[in-house]
């Protein structure tokens, strides 16, 4: 750890219109930090914040990994940006296969955008322009899932399940159903990894084809572990299911493993743990350890061909964004991957899944704690709200996590989640959890 002097902070925080957060009262009280290292930020005084979180479910590798921060800065130097339109440069088409070969079964070629939003936006396309290509363009309807996040593109949160991601911009919400969700409180209360309880939340796509008609639906886009509305593992069975049901009636599965791929599970890709192979898997964060925005689509042989047809001076998918393979972005994909595999961490977040449930669960039991849920590295807290409503316990969680205990934690109201980066270790678990305790018990 260096010792560094104290960063400035600024005086004047009103110009930056802050994404997902509570604007005011951030700016009364808040939670800066300045640098980072390892498993900790630091405030601009240079205080310890451990991150619960690795950032936003990205740093995967940890804080300033030295091979990360050296292959950026040597592809700053040596091609600082090229187009992926019509040109290439060699690092992208290294960070594809790379991606391509820890991707299970035929998922063998990859689309880059600049995020996970334009990673899903990207897939429900292609899964669209797909049934075109092959003479079925009448299936045009996407099925997401309650509850579910994929990002804040209008495709995203069309699928997308949160009600206060969509209910202020209804206009072009049409052409989408969702399944339900598959979280059951009293029948999976307090359950390590899958529940046993509720493979058959997969039939409710039996019940939207009956509906609409397998001949108007393009794709079922969910994610493997629900993330964003408080980590939801799928329960035993579900995902095969799943992708049974797709089988049958022809539609498309596309897993957004944005949150689950490179590592938080244990595998390169949830689609690997559970044994199930989506025609499409969505990625971004940890692709780059969350170093440059980075994201995209990998899709199996069968899409790709299918666009692979016509005659070939001809674009073949009028798709596609300015940063699709930033040479910066895959600069730090190569060594970030470099890194996963060198430090075997996706087998280290395997093999701390029981210890780290272990550890996790032994909150139960403290105030207004009514759920616990624990997945790969990932661990998930409901707890009861105040009778002023929801959300205020979550918020004073965040705070008082922060300000008293130097813990970046996340809450989706009052719902406490963390996912610590895949370097942790068993005592720095413990801290983690000690934490957790003392916050819990200060919101009480
Ligand atoms: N999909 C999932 C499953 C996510 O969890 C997220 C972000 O958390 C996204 C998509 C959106 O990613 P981004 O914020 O990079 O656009």
């Amino acid at each position: 750890m260096t010792a560094a002097a104290p960063i400035a902070s600024p005086n004047d925080l009103e110009a930056f219109w802050m994404p997902f957060t509570a604007n005011r009262s951030f700016k009364r009280n808040p939670r800066m930090v300045a640098r980072a290292e390892g498993m900790f930020y630091y405030t601009p005084d240079n205080k310890p914040v451990m991150d619960g979180t690795a950032g936003l479910w990205c740093c995967n590798a940890g804080h300033a990994r030295e091979p990360i921060i050296q292959a950026i800065q040597a592809q700053a130097r040596d091609l600082d940006y090229a187009p992926s339109f019509q040109y290439g440069h060699p690092k992208v088409f290294a960070a594809a296969a790379r991606i391509a070969a820890l991707a299970p079964g035929d998922l063998d070629h990859v689309f880059f955008a600049g995020s996970g939003s334009e990673a899903a936006d990207s897939a429900l396309k292609i899964a669209l322009a797909y049934w075109n290509v092959t003479g079925k363009a009448a299936k045009t309807r996407l099925i997401g899932r309650e509850r579910g996040y994929h990002g804040v593109g209008f495709g995203g949160i069309s699928v997308g399940g949160m009600s206060n991601n969509r209910k202020f911009f209804g206009s072009l919400l049409s052409g989408v159903d969702h399944l339900a969700h598959t979280y059951d409180r009293e029948k999976q209360a307090f359950s390590k990894g899958e529940p046993d309880y509720g493979a058959h939340f997969a039939d409710d796509l039996e019940r939207i084809v009956a509906l609409h008609d397998a001949s108007t639906i393009a794709a079922v886009i969910v994610e493997p572990m629900a993330g964003s509305t408080g980590a939801l593992p799928p329960p035993k069975g579900y995902l095969q299911r799943l992708r049974e049901i797709c089988d049958k009636h022809g539609i498309l599965l596309i897993f957004d493993e944005v949150i689950t791929g490179f590592g938080r599970l244990g595998f390169a890709f949830a689609a690997e743990r559970y044994g199930v192979i989506p025609d499409m898997i969505t990625f971004a964060k940890g692709v780059t350890s969350g170093t440059v925005p980075m994201g995209g689509v990998i899709v199996r042989k069968h899409i790709y061909e299918a666009f692979m047809g016509g005659p070939d001076n001809v674009i073949e998918l009028f798709h596609g964004y300015t940063y699709s393979g930033h040479p910066l972005a895959a600069a730090a994909s190569l060594a970030a991957l470099d890194i996963y595999r060198e430090e075997g961490l996706f087998e280290r977040a395997r093999a701390m899944e029981g210890a780290f449930a272990d550890a996790v669960m032994s909150l139960k039991g403290e105030p207004n704690v009514v759920d616990i849920r624990t997945l790969g590295l990932v661990g998930a807290i409901d707890l009861a709200p105040r009778a002023e409503g929801p959300g205020k316990r979550g918020y004073e969680v965040i705070e008082r996590a922060f300000h008293e205990e130097g813990l970046m934690i996340r809450t989706a109201a009052d719902t406490i989640a963390f996912s610590p980066p895949l370097i942790i270790t068993e005592s720095q678990v413990d801290e983690l959890i000690g934490k957790l305790r003392r916050t819990i018990r200060a919101v009480a």
